[in-house]
């Protein structure tokens, strides 16, 4: 028998699909230390199937075959910007686009994986085009041109020694930290600002755009107001100050602009075979999606539980945002 704090009721009632819960945050801040649970922890995220490792080849494949020579960024002219933009473009529409035609349209494992059941609203007309896949595939479009202009910014830093390039052969050590640092940075940076844009004037003008998206597809993951997918992108400007190479720039990119379009992909996994899967949603971040005050950062990022904003997926979490959003409006 179930009991009603048992995760499988709540799975049978909300969710299609939900990993193991609760869900288990990083013990990188847990207090004793834990350093050899944590290195375990580290060692995993980086798992052959996992979006970590993906967007790191990603990285490579874009830097070796498809980003213009930086000698041609010293000075601001159409054909290499073009070439960046074009392949930013394609990069987006071959991700997100990719991912929404299999998982969505052709359904290639049917609901296998799936969080929440809910279909991709049509006639809406909180969305653009009344649409919720056109409305996010058009502000999708619009948050790629600032990856764009960021991206071309470092590359004309770089041509005109405004920012310090190195390779890995002059400094490995300093090539191959940053490589571990960047994913833990990003989820660092996503929690700060999206914390912000869930205050007041920010929430209301801004961020409400992203939350229109109850239930989330590809295409939602960078649906957002321009000031926010500007935002998003702007810790890029941290290589102005840091010696880096250009494969650590377009993974801090990738982390935000694929990253995005594969966390909301909606389905936990993208199957491969019978038995393995590529890692794609976050679950913890779906739970954000539906309840709002809770999960603002990653598995990674420590806040959430510091300032008791974590949704572990169970019915205590349910209960733990319900007493905090009627404590909120009791104090005003
Ligand atoms: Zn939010
Ligand atoms: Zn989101």
């Amino acid at each position: 028998m179930t009991t009603p704090d048992s995760p499988n009721e709540l799975k049978r009632k909300v969710w299609n699909f939900t990993p193991p819960l609760p869900l288990q945050l990083a013990p990188y801040w847990d207090w004793p230390l834990r350093p050899l649970a944590s290195i375990a922890y580290l060692l995993k995220s980086w798992n052959p199937l996992g979006t970590r490792l993906i967007f790191l080849v990603i990285a490579v494949i874009s830097w070796t075959w498809f980003t213009p020579d930086i000698s041609r960024a010293k000075t601001v002219e159409f054909g290499w910007i073009f070439e960046v933009w074009l392949k930013n473009i394609m990069l987006l529409t071959v991700v997100a686009g990719g991912l929404h035609l299999l998982l969505w349209t052709l359904k290639i494992q049917g609901d296998e994986y799936r969080y929440d059941m809910r279909p991709m609203m049509k006639g809406a007309k909180i969305f653009f085009f009344k649409n919720q896949v056109h409305d996010n595939m058009l502000w999708s479009y619009v948050a790629i041109h600032f990856l764009t202009f960021f991206e071309c910014l470092i590359w004309w830093a770089y041509a005109n020694g405004w920012a310090t390039m190195i390779t890995f052969e002059s400094n490995p050590v300093w090539f191959l930290v940053l490589i571990v640092l960047i994913p833990i940075w990003a989820g660092f940076y996503f929690y700060c600002h999206h914390r912000l844009l869930h205050v007041g004037f920010l929430y209301k003008h801004v961020h409400s755009w992203h939350h229109k998206n109850f239930s989330t597809g590809p295409w939602s993951g960078l649906a957002m107001h321009p000031v926010e997918s500007f935002v998003l992108v702007t810790d890029t400007l941290l290589f102005l100050l840091i010696p880096a190479h250009p494969i650590h720039v377009l993974f801090l990119l990738y982390h935000h602009g694929v990253g995005a379009p594969t966390s909301h992909a909606g389905f936990e996994k993208m199957k491969s075979g019978r038995k393995y899967g590529f890692e794609l949603g976050d679950f913890f971040h779906q739970l954000h999606h539906k309840y709002f005050d809770c999960n603002y950062g990653t598995w990674e990022t420590p806040w959430d539980r510091w300032f008791d904003t974590f949704h572990d997926g169970t019915r205590q979490g349910d209960l733990l945002v319900k007493e905090r959003r009627r404590k909120i409006w009791a104090d005003r």
